[in-house]
C-alpha cells in the first residue's frame, strides 16, 4: 500500500486508466461494467462538487487576503505586471509551438470534401466576432457580487476581491478585523481541502474509469493523427517548454517541480477543470512548492481563469486543422489573426470542462472558417480536454513561482 497521498493519487489514476480500459473493452452493457460505471459517476461527480463547495469562498479569500498583503510590502503593482506579461508570454509560446506542429505534421491534409461537408451538415454554432467576444468579456468583469458568488463566476469574483482587497489596505487599521475574517476563512478553506482530498485517489480513479470507459474508438481512429499530434505537442509544452521557462527562470529542477504538482496536475486531467482543479492547485503551490501564500493567491485563481496554455495551444492547431479540412489555406497574416484570437479565447474561456469548444467559434470565424467544424471536434474534446486542462494548471503553478522569483519574495 502506497503511504503518502501523491502516491496513493499515482497509483489511482493508472488503477482508473486500465479498469477503465477494461469496461471500454468488455462493453458498456454487460451487468458488471453498468454497476461499476454507475458507482464512477457517482464517486466522480461527488469528489468534483466537493472541490467545488470550496472554490467559491476560497478564490474570494484567497484574492483578497493576498493584494491585502501584498499592498503592505508594496509589491501590488510588481506582481500584477510580471504575473500578465508571464501569461501572455506562456501562452504566446504555447500558441507558436501549436501552430508550428499543425504546419509540421499538416493533420486533416487530403481529408477534405465531402466527408468534412456531411460531418458539419446542420450544425449550427452560435456565432460570435472578436469585437463582440472582447465587450462580453469586458462586461462580464464587473458584475453584482452576490451574483457572481452564487453563480461562481470566477472572473467577477476576482476582480471584485482584488477591489476589496485594495480597499482594505487603503483603509488600514479601520478595516483589521475584516482582514482578520477573511484570513481565518481562507485558512478555514484550506484546512477543508485538506479533508477532501483524502478522497482524492478515489475520485480521480472514478472519473479516470469513466471518461476512458466512454470513449468512441471509431471517432479516435479517423482523427487520429489529429489528436496525436495536439496531445503529443501539448505534452512537450507541458513536459519541456515550461519545465524549462520555470528552471531558467528560477533554478528549480523539473523533478522537484512535478513532485510538488502532481496532486493538482492529475486532478486537473481527471476533473477537465481548472476551476474545479484551484483548490488543489493552491494547496501544491503554497504547501509542497512553497510560494508565499500572498502570490500564489494571487496568481493561481486569476490564472485559473485566464492563463491556459493548453487551450491557446489546442486553439491554435485546431484552427490549422480545420482550414486543412475545409481545404483553405491561410495566408500569414490570417495566421496572425489566429494568433491574437486564440490568446483572447483562452483568456476568455472559462476553467470548466470543454470551455475552449466555445471559444473555438471565435477562432475559426475570425479568419472566415466555417464555424460548424466544431461538430467534427466535439467528439474528441472530452479527451483533449484532459491534458490541455492539465498543462493549463501546470502553467498556473509555474507562473506563480516564475512571479515570487521575479519580484523577490515579499516580506
Ligand atoms: N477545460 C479547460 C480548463 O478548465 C478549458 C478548456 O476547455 O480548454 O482549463
Amino acid at each position: 500500500m502506497p503511504r503518502s497521498l501523491n502516491q496513493q493519487i499515482f497509483v489511482a489514476a493508472l488503477l482508473g486508466l486500465a479498469i477503465g480500459l477494461g469496461f471500454g473493452a468488455t462493453g458498456p452493457d454487460a451487468p458488471g461494467v453498468k454497476v461499476g460505471l454507475y458507482l464512477a459517476g457517482l464517486v466522480g461527480n461527488v469528489f468534483v462538487d466537493l472541490l467545488k463547495m470550496v472554490l467559491v469562498p476560497l478564490v474570494f479569500a484567497s484574492i483578497a487576503v493576498g493584494v491585502a498583503n501584498l499592498r503592505q510590502h508594496s509589491q501590488l503593482q510588481r506582481v500584477w505586471v510580471a504575473t500578465l506579461c508571464f501569461f501572455v508570454f506562456s501562452m504566446a509560446l504555447a500558441i507558436a509551438l501549436g501552430l508550428a506542429a499543425a504546419h509540421l505534421f499538416q493533420p486533416g491534409a487530403g481529408q477534405s470534401g465531402t466527408w468534412f461537408r456531411d460531418a458539419t451538415a446542420g450544425f449550427a454554432a452560435k456565432q460570435m466576432t472578436p469585437l463582440e467576444f472582447a465587450a462580453s468579456f469586458l462586461h462580464g468583469l464587473f458584475m453584482n457580487p452576490f451574483a457572481a458568488l452564487a453563480q461562481a463566476n470566477i472572473l467577477a469574483i476576482v476582480v471584485f476581491a482584488l477591489l476589496l482587497g485594495i480597499a482594505l489596505v487603503v483603509g488600514g487599521e479601520r478595516y483589521r478585523n475584516i482582514l482578520l475574517l477573511l484570513r481565518e476563512t481562507l485558512e478555514l478553506m484550506l484546512r477543508l481541502v485538506g479533508w477532501i482530498m483524502r478522497l482524492a485517489p478515489l475520485g480521480i480513479m472514478a472519473l479516470l474509469i469513466q471518461l476512458v470507459a466512454t470513449q468512441n474508438a471509431a471517432v479516435l481512429a479517423t482523427l487520429a493523427k489529429f489528436v496525436a499530434v495536439v496531445i503529443g505537442t501539448t505534452l512537450l509544452h507541458g513536459f519541456v517548454v515550461l519545465p524549462l521557462l520555470l528552471y531558467g527562470a528560477t533554478g528549480m529542477a523539473p523533478l522537484t517541480f512535478f513532485n510538488g504538482a502532481r496532486e493538482a496536475l492529475l486532478t486537473a486531467f481527471a476533473t477537465s477543470s481548472s476551476s474545479a482543479t484551484m483548490p488543489v492547485t493552491l494547496r501544491c503551490v503554497e504547501q509542497h512548492l512553497h510560494v508565499d501564500a500572498e502570490i500564489a493567491g494571487f496568481v493561481v485563481p486569476l490564472g485559473a481563469t485566464m492563463n491556459m496554455d493548453g487551450t491557446a495551444l489546442y486553439e491554435a492547431a485546431a484552427a490549422l486543422f480545420v482550414a486543412n479540412l475545409a481545404g483553405i489555406e491561410l495566408d500569414l497574416t490570417q495566421q496572425l489573426i489566429v494568433c491574437f484570437t486564440t490568446m483572447l479565447a483562452a483568456m476568455g474561456a472559462p476553467g470548466i470542462p470543454s470551455a475552449g469548444m466555445v471559444t473555438m467559434v471565435m477562432v475559426l470565424q475570425s479568419v472566415g472558417l466555417p464555424a460548424e467544424a466544431i461538430a467534427i471536434l466535439l467528439p474528441v474534446d472530452r479527451l483533449l480536454d484532459t491534458v490541455r486542462t492539465m498543462v493549463n494548471v501546470e502553467g498556473d503553478m509555474i507562473g506563480s513561482l516564475v512571479v515570487q522569483r521575479w519580484v523577490g519574495r515579499p516580506g
